[in-house]
């Protein structure tokens, strides 16, 4: 067992990642322990979106009208497994009573507040890492390809404006002028100039890592099991295996425990049952979200686009094309379809006429990643109400790369017991669910 009492983050997503990161800048020594590499769960297939301007809860008013058209298109953008429709119920019932008007204006404010400040704490860890090749500004445009979809868009227009974010209304001929490699015939789009990308979330998530381990923090190979309490304080973990010599001071009989000064949970979709481990019940379940990099596209995007009715995005990155999005309820442990992600190069070959058809060494490797959604779309980022020392950072859902960040510099700020960068309050891990 480690003597030294350690601060230990669980999970190296990138939510773990810049949690570590802005930890050692209040000077803790910091533990990373996760059981995959540094960045390649969720945190790595995503849109590498940064969306800086996101405003939109995903339990919008109106949504329970929508969401039988969406489930039973052909390629649908969300699907659910039967199987898992009443393990999925509980979840759902909070996200439709999430979409009353107020309440969506409620969470719309909460995610305003944390993807406005995305680039101010993302860029300077970036900077100190040497990776801002990886970060590009052209903003992000939201496509509709029907004048009923656009005139909808329009409408929801309105929570930019009442969160003061800046976007511009294109219509269907400035549209290719924006995007030349676009259809011609769309009927428009709202661009938000704030959206950002990186060129690549798993060499963002790699580059910060790096950073990490240059400024002394150690990483562990490990699942954590469970926790040793002590009255209102976690003095240690427990994990999967015993703890390699490598992985432990030489002088030290390893063992499966890791001693603990301070925990931080950030193990995305997974953070639910450590959580309760803690005594906070929280009703985190997965939207997976599938993606296909085709390596040689043909064309280069110059922002990411988003299609509204799709519920996916187009990035160009480092891989290449990226088509990355829809939602599956099925779990944490149904095997992926991965249709659903070579589906989205069909319909990518219509929206973009000059694609290189994905056939042969085009074809893309497809992925699929748990999205840690909450039914607010409010993260959860939050001391422990139950123990004095443990602190949680998940329910990133669809913007865990956009607010990983923030929420690294809002928990460390918390555990040192200094202002926070923003109000605590929305984010609590007690609120009313
Ligand atoms: C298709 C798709 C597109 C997306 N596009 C975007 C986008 O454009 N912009 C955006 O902002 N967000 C996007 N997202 C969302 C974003 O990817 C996630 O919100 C984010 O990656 C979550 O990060 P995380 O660090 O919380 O989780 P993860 O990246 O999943 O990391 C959690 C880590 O915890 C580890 N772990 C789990 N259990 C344990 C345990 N018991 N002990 C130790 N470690 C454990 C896991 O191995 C994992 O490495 C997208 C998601 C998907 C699926």
């Amino acid at each position: 067992m480690k003597t030294d009492p350690q601060t230990v983050v669980v999970g190296a997503g990138i939510v773990g990642i810049c949690t570590a990161l802005y930890l050692q800048e209040k000077g803790r020594q910091v533990t990373l322990i996760d059981p995959m590499p540094p960045g390649e769960g969720t945190s790595s297939g995503n849109a590498g979106i940064i969306s800086v301007g996101s405003v939109h809860p995903e339990a919008m008013p109106g949504i329970w009208k929508e969401i039988p058209h969406m489930l039973m298109q052909r390629m649908a953008p969300i699907a659910l497994r039967p199987a898992y429709a009443p393990r999925l119920l509980p979840w759902f019932a909070r996200f439709l009573a999430s979409s009353s008007v107020a309440k969506a204006d409620q969470s719309s404010a909460a995610i305003s507040a944390l993807s406005s400040r995305a680039l101010d704490f993302l860029q300077p860890l970036v900077n100190k890492a040497g990776a801002q090749a990886l970060l590009r500004q052209e903003g992000t445009l939201y496509i509709n390809e029907t004048p009923s979809q656009f005139a909808a868009a329009k409408l929801n227009c309105s929570y930019y404006q009442r969160r003061n974010v800046d976007y511009q209304l294109v219509d269907g001929t400035e549209l290719t002028d924006l995007e030349p490699n676009l259809r011609s015939g769309l009927a428009g789009a709202v661009l938000v100039p704030a959206g950002a990308q990186t060129l690549s979330p798993l060499a963002l998530s790699r580059s910060l890592f790096k950073l990490f381990q240059q400024q002394g923090g150690e990483f562990i190979t490990a699942e954590v099991t469970g926790f040793k309490l002590e009255g209102k304080r976690v003095t240690a973990l427990y994990t999967d295996h015993e703890m390699s010599f490598n992985q432990v001071p030489s002088n030290q009989v390893p063992s499966n425990q890791v001693l603990c000064r301070e925990v931080f949970i950030t193990a995305g979709a997974y953070s639910k049952t450590l959580a309760k481990q803690l005594g906070s019940t929280v009703p985190l379940d997965t939207e997976r979200g599938y993606s296909l990099d085709l390596p040689m596209p043909g064309i280069e995007l110059k922002r990411p686009l988003l299609f509204a009715g799709r519920a996916f995005a187009a990035t160009s990155m480092m891989e290449g094309l990226r088509l990355a999005g829809t939602v599956e309820f099925a779990g944490l442990k149904a095997a992926p379809n991965y249709q659903r992600a070579h589906n989205l190069a069909q319909q990518a070959a219509y929206l973009f006429p000059r694609l290189n058809a994905a056939e042969g060494e085009n074809e893309g490797k497809p992925w699929m990643g748990f999205r840690p959604s909450v039914p607010d779309t409010v993260p959860v980022i939050s001391a422990s109400p139950h123990f004095d020392n443990a602190f949680f950072g998940f329910g990133h859902g669809h913007l865990g790369l956009t607010q990983g960040a923030v929420t690294g510099a809002m928990l460390s700020a918390l555990a040192v017991g200094e202002d926070c960068p923003l109000a605590i309050s929305p984010f609590r891990v007690d609120r009313a669910w």
